[in-house]
């Protein structure tokens, strides 16, 4: 009886990757040391930078000269047609440039990127790093039971669980088998007694109709 009783109590099971030591072989190196995982052993970590540079080209309006344009108001004459001074450009035929502003330059900016290349900050370029999981000792906890050693017996609750489902059944089952019975019984009483009640009534009243 109490093999019975721990057999439904005792739900788990001897850890299988790590035969219930709870620790399994650490992968490192022989000096405990595993690959770095921030640059890859590669030693150097490199990122991208942006950068934007500001730099002046020639003003690109194709009538700018020097940063000046052809009056539009006197057509470069500097004059108006009544022979007065052009108000526009106060006699000189030229204007400053709309696009430069009068400087005969504009300003371009540039959108660079490249690659910078620094030493791993994690492994100081060596590359490898100190073994995280076994702290020098070659074990590292087992993934699969946490350390524990055992996992949970996942067939055997399944198993338990078919067995409460079943035992919870039967009862159910019984009411209502026991319900139909019970039924039919009192239906077959309730007939007979009908039956018998109408050969009476015919016994009492068959005189009468004859
Ligand atoms: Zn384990
Ligand atoms: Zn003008
Ligand atoms: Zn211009
Ligand atoms: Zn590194
Ligand atoms: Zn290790």
């Amino acid at each position: 009886m109490k093999r019975i009783f721990n057999w439904f109590t005792d739900l788990k099971k001897e850890c299988s990757v790590c035969a219930g030591s709870g620790k399994i072989p650490c992968t490192c190196s022989d000096n405990y040391e595993i690959t770095c995982p921030n640059c890859n052993g590669k030693g150097v970590s490199s990122k991208r930078v942006t950068a934007s540079q500001k730099f002046e080209v020639p003003c690109d309006h194709p009538q700018c000269v020097k940063g000046k344009v052809t009056c539009g108001v006197c057509n470069g004459t500097g004059k108006t047609p009544q022979g007065d001074k052009c108000p526009q450009c106060h006699g000189s035929g030229n204007v400053n440039c709309p696009v430069c502003k009068g400087l005969g330059r504009i300003e371009r900016v540039k959108q660079e990127s490249w690659l910078e290349h620094e030493t791993c900050h994690i492994c100081n370029g060596r590359g490898l790093v100190e073994c995280p999981y076994c702290h020098g000792t070659k074990e590292r906890t087992c993934p699969d039971c946490k350390g524990k050693g055992t996992v949970l017996n996942v067939g055997k609750i399944g198993v338990i669980a078919i067995l409460a489902v079943l035992l919870l059944a039967v009862p159910v089952l019984f009411v209502i088998v026991a319900g139909i019975t019970l039924g039919g019984v009192l239906f077959m009483l309730w007939k007979e007694h009908q039956e018998k009640q109408q050969a009476r009534e015919e016994v009492l009243f068959g005189d009468d109709d004859a």
